[in-house]
């Protein structure tokens, strides 16, 4: 099986995926977000609970491993996955994606 997109893509794609997990967000409104099955998007949340930031898909990711004090997005210092204000923001977005929808669902 693979993937749609470059190794890069895929990575961009997955670190997009655990971030919005990491913001609370559930496989199932992350998946279209990413574009995504919500399959693969639940696979990469249990590999990641199961091996961290290591759990990234192989190609790139795992050709350049991430230290682990540095967040996911951008990578600035951070003793979490994600920093705080990656995760706020990313959670912003989610947020206003959220009420597009539904506006284009009360439009049409
Ligand atoms: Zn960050």
């Amino acid at each position: 099986m693979r993937p749609h997109g470059s190794p890069a893509d895929l990575e961009a794609r997955w670190r997009r995926a655990v971030a919005l997990l990491e913001t609370g967000l559930g496989v199932r409104q992350v998946a279209p977000h990413i574009g995504c099955s919500p399959m693969s998007v639940s696979r990469w949340r249990i590999a990641v609970e199961a091996g961290g930031a290591a759990a990234a898909p192989a190609g790139e990711a795992a050709a350049t491993p991430l230290p682990p004090d540095r967040c996911l997005i951008c990578r600035n210092r951070s003793p979490d996955l994600i920093c705080t204000r990656c995760r706020a923001r990313i959670r912003g977005e989610a947020l206003q994606r959220k009420h597009l929808a539904e506006r284009e669902g009360r439009v049409s």
